[in-house]
């Protein structure tokens, strides 16, 4: 059973009955970085920080954000992981374009393309995301990247109800707006976070 950084809070990694656990932490090189079809390709065994901290300064970004920034993004994968900013761009899925393989006859696949325009055939890569390590070991994975937003804004928008809240999020969206995250905060919770920020 491949294991990533192990911070899956299902415990999907462990061999309950019986088996070997495949480490994939030291496979966690950089092998491409490619602003010119907007592309990066990685070891799966690379934590989402070290992805990050190897994009900060770079024009382009990887936009998927799941808050376990110690995750690799072979565990992201293979959990199809959310985050943040789902809401405007997306879960990991919508966010790779090519994923190598190892399968249970022991040979390396590559699974989707680099290209955007790859839409005939059956979509393996995206049988392969999700899996829970259940199909194969993904050992390399080649991400899209995106423009970093030149400017970001937050608005802190009080309601005096909850239902008024919950309704505006549609509004919002349909408005053509699409915001990158949507959070909401009750009372008790701004209450505790203004008396521990002071
Ligand atoms: C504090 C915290 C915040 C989190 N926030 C979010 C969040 O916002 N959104 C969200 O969706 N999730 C969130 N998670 C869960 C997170 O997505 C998973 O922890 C992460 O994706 C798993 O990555 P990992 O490298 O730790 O994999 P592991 O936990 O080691 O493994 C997870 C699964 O992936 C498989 N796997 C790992 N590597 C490979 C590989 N190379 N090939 C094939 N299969 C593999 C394993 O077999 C296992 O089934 C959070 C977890 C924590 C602890």
């Amino acid at each position: 059973m491949p294991r990533g950084n192990s911070t899956g809070l299902m415990g999907a990694n462990l061999t309950v009955d019986g088996g070997i656990p495949l480490d994939m932490i030291k496979m966690n090189k950089i092998l491409s970085y490619e602003p010119n079809n907007l592309t990066m390709t990685v070891q799966a065994g690379i934590r989402l920080k070290d992805m990050e901290e190897f994009l900060a300064d770079k024009p382009f970004t990887y936009m998927p954000a799941p808050a376990m920034h110690w995750a690799t993004v072979g565990g992201n994968v293979d959990t199809n992981a959310g985050g943040l900013k789902a809401i405007k761009y997306g879960v990991t899925r919508e966010h790779i374009r090519e994923l190598k393989v190892v399968l249970a006859d022991g040979k390396l696949y590559k699974f989707g393309a680099k290209a955007v325009k790859s839409s005939s055939g059956y979509s393996l890569k995206d049988l392969i995301i999700g899996s829970e390590g259940t199909l194969g070991v993904v050992t390399e994975v080649t991400v899209r990247l995106y423009p970093r937003p030149k400017e970001i804004i937050n608005a802190l928008i009080p309601y005096p109800t909850l239902t008024q809240a919950i309704k505006s999020v549609p509004a919002i969206l349909a408005s053509g707006v699409v915001p990158t995250t949507v959070e909401f905060m009750g009372l008790k919770v701004i209450d505790l976070w203004e008396s521990y920020a002071n």
